[in-house]
């Protein structure tokens, strides 16, 4: 059975090789020197190997502007040029418009009618869907995703018996968001907790903004602890995914680039690895085409089982 890993990383694009700038070049993480030979920078451009693939990916999708959160990540959840369609990129959180796209193309819901089965790793605090209903919170395009596909959300019990994992990787911001007492967990604990549930899953989803978050905000000491999250993080997703394909990818620049505190036009990179990854990374160029490529990864293998 083939079995697909989305970890979507919120605001990362590939950008200078210049450490005065780009946190991933000033921290240089083991992790994707060890994949590329170097940092994540833009003069990788694109890599191709039947090991690991990595595409940098146009965010821009044709529209003028710079690419943001609510129309990247509708492209990316439904393969519908979202920008275009609205007529401009839209940041943050999506209206009745995009959710409608989400609930007509959503990679989640599409997959489940197709009966493939689907999650998303991220753990929500107990008051989530309160604090919605109540207007103080408002539902991400992934959350719209999962929600539309009909999936439940994963919750403390979820975490407490190790099949979570919270936005922030490690539960140490839980405490600011009123959730006491849960253990913080290491990234690589963290990392091996989510490749676990991807075995068991046609298809798995984990979401991290931290990096865009930090990339508005530009706190290098905060910068450095997201950098080495990450790297610890990634290293354990691949060292234990085996026959799982991982794509990791993002919806714009933000995080590379601390010279502004806005988006970048910079391409993002989608990264893969696992098996048939190297044709998979051939059909990617631009944010739409990754919900196509995962579709039809999964139904070639259920054709052929
Ligand atoms: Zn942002």
């Amino acid at each position: 059975m083939r079995r697909v890993l989305l970890i979507f990383i919120d605001g990362l694009g590939m950008g200078e090789n210049d450490p005065s700038l780009n946190p991933l070049v000033r921290f240089d993480p083991p992790f994707f020197r060890t994949l590329f030979g170097r940092p994540l920078v833009r003069e990788l451009g694109t890599v191709m190997s039947d090991e690991v693939c990595l595409v940098a990916t146009d965010a821009a999708l044709g529209v003028p502007g710079l690419p943001q959160s609510a129309t990247g990540q509708t492209a990316i959840f439904t393969g519908v040029n979202a920008p275009r369609r609205m007529g401009c990129h839209i940041l943050g959180f999506p209206g009745p418009a995009l959710a409608e796209i989400i609930a007509a193309h959503g990679l989640l819901g599409e997959l489940s009618a197709a009966c493939f089965s689907v999650t998303s790793a991220n753990m929500y605090a107990a008051d989530y869907m309160e604090l919605v209903a109540s207007r103080k919170r408002r539902h991400s395009v992934t959350t719209l995703s999962i929600l539309g596909a009909g999936q439940p959300l994963r919750s403390l019990a979820h975490m407490a018996a190790g099949e979570a994992v919270y936005q922030d990787i490690t539960n140490e911001m839980l405490p600011r968001f009123g959730v006491e007492g849960v253990p913080t967990v290491s990234p690589d604990d963290a990392g091996r907790r989510l490749t676990a549930l991807a075995g068991r899953h046609s298809f798995t989803m984990f979401e991290y903004f931290q990096t865009d978050r930090q990339g508005h905000k530009h706190n290098w000491a905060e910068a450095a602890k997201i950098v080495a999250n990450l790297d610890g993080f990634l290293a354990a997703v691949h060292r234990s995914a085996a026959e799982t394909l991982v794509i990791i990818t993002s919806d714009h620049g933000n995080f590379e680039d601390f010279s502004t505190k806005t988006h970048t036009l910079n391409p993002v990179p989608t990264i893969l690895f696992g098996p048939g990854c190297r044709h998979v990374a051939s059909t990617i160029s631009c944010l739409t085409d990754i919900k196509p490529a995962i579709i039809a990864y999964l139904k070639e293998g259920a054709e052929n089982d």
